[in-house]
């Protein structure tokens, strides 16, 4: 091994006092291994030693103090276990302050000499009213310490096996300061564009390096955070900016430049409802990208209810037209069955061939539907992930819908781009809005459609939360409803670490439920993940048929199913759910004229977090305004419809707090590309340099 060029990719023992052996502990503990991680791990606080206090000046506000001045007296105390050594330094206020050790006493004693000068820093406690430190650091006072360190001093994050071998927090900043001693500016240039750097007054990227870890001021600290942060939201927005832009630029698509007989038909005579504008404009956008002769991936954000499948089903039609295939995805089987329940019913009358493909799909029925998709008699093949199976081959695949995207990775998306000689098109559809600040991140690659009104006559959902002493109450209102012909659905959380509790809970639900509901005036029906499709599908069909007033289940039904004569949703446990699974189960009401009622039941005590999430959902039906309030609460990591969230895990950067900064990155970063999409002019080159330094270091590389 020597000594490479590019020095931040060295090993970290070629920093000084790096053993092999701590090598590997940092490598193991924390991922270190190179000056680079080193270099980006970055320090949770400081610790100001830059000042020298007055031992007269100390009080018990101070959590750690500094002190300068002359070892007076040293003694060993006590015995054994009580044995310490304490000495007493006194400075120039004529004040003392005590010293103690109880361990590695006979170092202390041989290093440290009565009569001389030293600077002292540590805990600071106060043992009968006078100033204390245990076990501080102590060094020989020189003139030039006499105004303390120049730097605020860094302590790191560190692990328990790190800590017992003498590798805490603030050891690791030993191997940083000299590490960057061996880094100059040219081994960290500047990636930013003057402009930018202006602009924003940013410090260079060097100096930002140097003050994160060691500042000389809280002042420097925050500005090496804040040009970092925006650095890093920067150059995420830009790659994604970069893909889209390509596949914008060279991307070939198919082209459906018809509007043809099968949409027109469709629009004119069997379209049973007016398109609200929004689903209009969204149409408009999508058969744009589909007559640009680019692939299309367009992200399709609606609320619940705002009438997406229909969108879908449009766009399916216009690829029938051109003498193309399409697919519809879906995450479950019953979400899968129910559109093609919906579909079917909506063109039963036009000369369109809908399959539905599952999981479930008899051997006879798969190999006719496989065939049908063959040799191209098919135009539309809905069901789960099924339909992208390698097994099914399409005569001229076109179109591919995905449906609550969440549920689908990235690799099902890359299987469907081998279905044909171009990839086909790709219109995801989100379950409930995603934030936007969110969508910017994680889907920036996508280009983006909203649907940001609902139909019409939609009254607003009435939500309220009670607690479980009330449930009788709550019975009684399903009766009334049920007795106006109305349909009920009470839903049981579902945690998968549990699933035996979980089905209990739902059983003892069940009955419950049935004794306020006795047969055979009232049915229920039930479904649960235990079931096997086909059962699940009879219960649901149940219900849906109103042949049961009643739906008890677990989540399963969380996405997309479709009653519309179903008002009341009661959730029990209601603190149990994160807020964008609320919103979308209560999305399951008020799909028809009627108005509808959320009723979410808890137990007496709850969670503030919970609190607060059922405070949101009783205030508001805005999909987009709950999105945005659960990022706020859970962070950008657990938030459904994030796919690659390793996407969001950004250094220091947190799309929550840093929203400003993430704002002004993606504004920089479009202007680039606007200006400069092959990122050619001379401004630009410290962002094409640093982008080409790290082609193959980063995931990006591979997107890309
Ligand atoms: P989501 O966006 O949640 O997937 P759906 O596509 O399931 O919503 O639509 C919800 C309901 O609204 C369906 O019953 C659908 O038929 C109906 N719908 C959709 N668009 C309209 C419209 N423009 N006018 C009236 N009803 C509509
Ligand atoms: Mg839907």
């Amino acid at each position: 091994m020597s000594f490479s060029s590019d020095i931040l990719s060295n090993p970290i023992e070629y920093i000084h006092g790096i053993s092999a052996q701590r090598g590997d502990m940092l490598r193991k503990e924390l991922e270190i291994f190179t000056f680079n991680d080193l270099l980006n791990y970055f320090p949770l606080r400081h610790i100001d030693k830059t000042k020298v206090d007055k031992i007269a000046s100390l009080t018990y506000q101070m959590e750690y103090a500094q002190v300068a001045g002359k070892i007076t007296d040293m003694e060993l105390i006590g015995e054994k276990r009580g044995k310490r050594l304490v000495a007493h330094l006194q400075d120039d206020s004529g004040e003392s302050i005590e010293l103690v050790w109880f361990q590695g006493i006979n170092w202390i004693q041989k290093a440290v000499n009565i009569g001389q000068q030293y600077l002292v820093f540590g805990k600071l406690s106060f043992f009968m009213n006078r100033p204390q430190i245990a076990h501080p650091e102590i060094e020989t006072f020189t003139e030039h310490k006499a105004g303390g360190k120049s730097f605020l001093e860094p302590v790191y994050p560190s692990t328990e096996k790190l800590k017992a071998r003498g590798l805490n927090g603030r050891a690791i900043g030993k191997y940083t300061y000299e590490m960057l001693q061996l880094i100059s500016e040219k081994d960290l240039p500047e990636n930013l564009p003057a402009s930018i750097l202006q602009q924003y007054k940013f410090i260079s990227r060097f100096d930002a390096y140097r003050h994160i870890h060691f500042p000389a001021s809280e002042k420097h600290y925050l500005h090496a955070v804040r040009r970092l942060k925006f650095e890093e939201l920067f150059f995420a927005q830009l790659r994604l900016g970069l893909i889209k832009s390509a596949r914008h630029r060279f991307s070939k698509g198919f082209t459906f430049d018809k509007v043809g007989d099968l949409f027109n038909s469709f629009y004119t005579q069997y379209l049973p409802f007016e398109l609200t504008g929004a689903q209009k404009r969204v149409l408009k956008e999508i058969r744009k990208d589909a007559g640009s002769g680019r692939q299309i991936n367009r992200l399709l954000q609606g609320d619940v209810g705002s009438g997406k499948t229909i969108v879908a089903l449009m766009m399916m039609l216009i690829a029938a037209d051109n003498g193309f295939q399409s697919v519809m995805m879906a995450p479950t089987e019953i979400l899968a069955q129910q559109h093609y329940n919906g579909i079917t019913a909506l063109i039963k009358d036009m000369p369109v061939c809908v399959k539905l493909l599952t999981g479930s799909s008899k051997t006879k029925e798969r190999k006719e539907i496989l065939q049908l998709c063959e040799d191209g008699t098919l135009h539309i093949l809905i069901g789960t992930h099924a339909v992208i199976e390698d097994k099914v081959q399409f005569k001229n695949l076109g179109f591919a819908v995905i449906d609550e995207q969440h549920k689908f990775g990235v690799a099902q998306r890359a299987q469907l781009w081998k279905k044909n000689s171009l990839p086909p098109h790709v219109l995801v559809m989100t379950a409930t809005p995603i934030p936007r600040t969110l969508a910017l991140t994680a889907y920036g690659d996508l280009d983006y459609s909203v649907m940001d009104e609902l139909p019409p006559g939609r009254q607003p959902i009435n939500t309220v939360h009670r607690f479980e002493n009330k449930r009788p109450e709550v019975m009684d209102f399903i009766k009334e409803q049920i007795a106006n012909g109305r349909q009920a659905f009470v839903i049981y959380p579902l945690i998968e670490e549990s699933s035996k509790l979980d089905y209990e809970n739902l059983m003892k639900g069940y009955e419950e439920v049935k004794s306020f509901f006795p047969e055979p005036k009232y049915w229920i029906s039930m479904v649960h993940g235990k079931m096997d499709a086909a059962q699940k599908e009879t219960n649901m069909q149940r219900f849906v048929k109103a042949d049961t007033q009643i739906m008890v289940s677990t989540t399963v039904i969380e996405v997309g199913v479709n009653v519309p004569n179903a008002t009341v949703m009661v959730i029990e446990s209601a603190e149990k759910f994160g807020l964008s699974q609320l919103h979308q189960l209560r999305g399951r009401v008020g799909r028809g004229a009627e108005k509808s009622f959320c009723i979410l039941l808890t137990g007496p005590k709850i969670s503030n977090d919970a609190r607060e999430r059922l405070k949101i959902m009783v205030a508001t039906n805005d999909g987009f305004k709950i999105a945005e309030k659960d990022l706020e609460l859970r962070g950008p990591g657990d938030i459904e419809g994030t796919r690659q969230s390793g996407l969001l895990n950004f250094r220091l950067a947190n799309i929550v707090q840093d929203k400003v900064i993430l704002e002004a990155a993606k504004e920089a970063a479009e202007n680039i590309l606007n200006n400069d999409p092959d990122i050619n002019m001379a401004e630009n080159l410290p962002v094409k340099n640093y982008l080409n330094r790290q082609k193959g270091k980063t995931a990006w590389s591979k997107i890309s």
